[in-house]
This record gives C-alpha cells, structure tokens and sequence, in this order.
C-alpha cells in the first residue's frame, strides 16, 4: 500500500474535527502553554510603545517577549514536523496546523511567528535541502535560531517572480543585492530562506532561493513596520548590499526558486488559515462569555434571539472554516494534492475572521471599541488573512484556474 493510501485508510471514518489521542494531547499543551504564558502577556506585546526603528532600541510593546521565544523552542513549537534525528519533535503538517491555531486563538503574532517557521521555512528545508543543509539548519532551527522567509519586495508583491533583487555568481560563491519588504520574524530571524533572480534573461527561471544569515557581510535589517495588526510580530525590510552567500547556500537547484516559492507558499497558507480560524474562536468565545454577562432590559442579552441568531451565525462560519482548514492539512499529511482546497481555506478562513471579529465587538456595543477588552484586536489581527501569503484575488485566481483548467 502506498503512503498516502495508508493514510487515508487510518482516516477514513473519523470526522474530520476528531482528533487522535495523540493531537488531543498535542493540542491540550498547546493551549497549556497559550493560557498560562502567553494571554498574560499579549496586551502589553501589542501596545503603542514609541515607535522604533532599529531592533537594538526597541522597547518590550510591539515586540514579543524574548522569554515566550525560547519557550516556544523549548516545547518543540519551532520543529514540530522536524524529524527527530535534527532535534525536532517527528510531528505532522496537522499538528503543526492545531499549534497555529491555538496559539492565534490567544495570539495571531505567536501564531505567525510559530507558522512561518513551521509551514514557510522548515519546510523548504525538508523538501529542498541537501543533508548537509538539513542537518545544520534543520537542527538550529529546531533548537534555538529563528528563521524568515525573503520573497516580497516594494514592487512585487503579488506578482513576486518580477523581484528585482539580483545574485551573481562568483565562482565560489554569490553577491546578492537587493531589498526585500514586509518580512514576517525579521527582527528575530537568523536563518533567512531568500529569493534572487540569478538569471535575470531567463525570467522567473532564474529566480534561485539561498539560505542567507544574518552574520553574512552585506546584509542587514532595516525598517520595521507599524501595524494595523499583529503588531508584536516584526515585519521588516531586509538590505543585501554585495552580500556573499557560499555556493553551498544555494536551496534545491539554481533556477528553481519559482517552485520553491510557490509550493512552499500552497502549504504555508494552510497556516494562514489556521491563524485565522484560531482568533475567529478566539473572539466567538469572548461573544459567547460577554453576551452572557451583559444585562440590558433586565436580563443578559444572550437571551434575545436577535443575539442568539448571531452567535448562531458566527459559530456556524467558524466551523465551516475549520473544516476548509482542516480538510486540506490532512489532504496534505495523506499525500494528496490540497491547491485548490487550500487556497479555499485560506480565502474563507480570512472572510470569516473578518466577519466573526466585527460582528463580536458589535456584540461589546461601545466595549468593543475600547482597548480595555479584547475583541477590538482580534479584528484588527483578522485583516492581514486576505494579504499576505497571496491575497483573496490571488487566491480566488488558483481557484478559478483549477476549476476552469488551463
Ligand atoms: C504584515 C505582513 C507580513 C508579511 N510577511 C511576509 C513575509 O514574511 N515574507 C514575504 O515574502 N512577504 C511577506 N508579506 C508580503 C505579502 O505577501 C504581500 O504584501 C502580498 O503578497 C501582496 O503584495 P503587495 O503588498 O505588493 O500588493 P499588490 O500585489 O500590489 O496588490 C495590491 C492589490 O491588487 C490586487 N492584485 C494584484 N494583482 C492582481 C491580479 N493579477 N488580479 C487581481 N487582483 C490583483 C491584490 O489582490 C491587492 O488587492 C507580508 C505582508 C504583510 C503586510
């Protein structure tokens, strides 16, 4: 029997939001660790705070805690589907998937900052990485050292294969120049998974993917972005001046990096989607606490219909969304092709975390308004679900190009 076809026999009959014992246990640490370490902490990680350009002067708001970091290593957060001989805990793309989801429901920040690491970076590692690659950056990834993935730049975003930054090579080595924007762990980053066109005359087909550190002479961060959103998480402009990266930083072949790019982004937006489905029920668990609380006309306002119809409305988006999220993790831990069923779940899951986290600070009235309570950031984390890791219009392309065909 082939691999996928033993993963579907051990799936088949179970609900998809039945969990094994083992996620169960895995998703219960998780939440261990979200209620007691994280939530103390997220209002302050999200705060004003002045802002600061240069990672050495900022202050403990829009940032997150250094203590959280190595707690997320420490509880193998940062390897979860690494195989065990490079340190990493041997999990599934699902498990990682639950992780994502349970930190977001308490922090999207945490939530990204775990998922780039997971689903973008490790991942490319996996698939494309010599063993000598695997085994040096695997293995710090896994244990202590933070990693980012460089596709974006200020003038290619969706359309990412026109990136103007360049590699030459050298012999033994590339020169890389260029500036990329928006790049998600920047500021805690070490491990880079960067795109450069080496072959400007071939097209997208001379886009290459290194493995860029931060140590490397010629690269340095730049600007940090103050966000609507997701504001502990860094987002960050990278500068490549005459930086040298060693031949043998080239990830999978030179001229490959298109398809690096691309299908490591079809798996990470299935995290993005469980980002989203975790601040969704994040925000439907304050509605459901509040509405119980509020009196108004005498009794708590869950007990009008048109509040109750609500909630009703809000649960039944998440599930759904759940499902889309969930659905294509498992397509891909079997072994089946998820596109399409991921660039659906990444497009509604946004959609629905948009929609569950407005219609909850309505349910505040003006509390929901106000910084004191917590729904306000849950929408205000919802938005960046329909931009990054491709837009709804790009997603909604995918789609529309896998249903009509070529
Ligand atoms: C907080 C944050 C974190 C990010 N993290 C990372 C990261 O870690 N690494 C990284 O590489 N990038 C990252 N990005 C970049 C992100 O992936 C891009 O912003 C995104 O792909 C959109 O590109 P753009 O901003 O250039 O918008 P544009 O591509 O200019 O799009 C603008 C609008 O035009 C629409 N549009 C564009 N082309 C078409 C078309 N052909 N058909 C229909 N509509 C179209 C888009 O849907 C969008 O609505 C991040 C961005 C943000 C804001």
């Amino acid at each position: 029997m082939s691999q996928s076809q033993t993963a579907i026999e051990q799936l088949s009959g179970r609900p998809l939001t039945i969990l094994s014992e083992d996620e169960q246990m895995f998703r219960a640490s998780v939440r261990e660790f979200a209620e007691g370490e994280l939530r103390p902490r997220v209002e302050k990680m999200d705060a004003e705070g002045e802002l600061r350009q240069r990672v050495e002067q900022m202050d403990e708001h829009q940032k997150l805690d250094p203590a959280l970091i190595k707690q997320c290593f420490d509880l193998g957060l940062m390897g979860i589907e690494t195989p065990e001989e490079y340190g990493g805990a041997g999990g599934t793309f699902f498990q990682a998937i639950l992780a994502v989801e349970e930190l977001s429901r308490v922090d999207a920040s945490v939530g990204v900052f775990v998922d780039v690491q997971n689903t973008l970076v490790n991942n490319a590692f996996f698939r494309w990485g010599t063993p000598e690659q695997k085994e040096k950056y695997l293995t710090a990834l896994a244990s202590e050292k933070v990693g980012a993935y460089a596709l974006s730049e200020p003038s290619s975003g969706s359309d990412a294969f026109a990136m103007q930054t360049r590699a030459v090579d050298k012999g033994d080595h590339y020169v890389i120049n260029g500036r990329k924007l928006w790049i998600t762990n920047g500021i805690e980053a070490e491990i880079f998974v960067l795109f450069a066109n080496a072959n400007p005359e071939a097209g997208y087909r001379g886009i290459t993917a290194f493995i860029v550190e931060k140590s490397f002479p010629g690269f340095s961060v730049g600007k940090k972005e103050n966000k609507l959103g997701i504001r502990a998480s860094s987002t960050v402009e990278l500068i490549l001046e005459d930086c040298k990266v060693p031949k043998e930083n080239v990830l999978g072949e030179a001229g490959k990096g298109y398809k690096i790019s691309i299908e490591t982004l079809n798996e990470g937006r299935i995290g993005i989607g469980a980002q989203m489905i975790g601040i969704a029920s994040g925000a439907l668990e304050c509605a459901l606490r509040y509405t119980g609380e509020r009196q108004q006309f005498g009794k708590a306002i869950n007990q009008f219909q048109g509040v109750q119809f609500q909630l009703a409305e809000m649960a039944t988006d998440l599930e759904a969304a759940r499902l889309l999220v969930y659905n294509s993790a498992r397509l891909k831990d079997a072994g089946i092709n998820f596109v399409k069923e991921a660039a659906m779940a990444k497009l509604y899951s946004s959609r629905v975390a948009e929609r569950v986290t407005s219609k909850a600070i309505e349910l505040y009235g003006g509390y929901g308004y106000v910084k004191d309570y917590p729904v306000e950031k849950y929408w205000r984390d919802s938005k960046i679900g329909a931009i990054y890791e491709g837009t709804s219009n790009m997603q909604l392309q995918t789609i529309a190009k896998l249903i009509i065909g070529k």
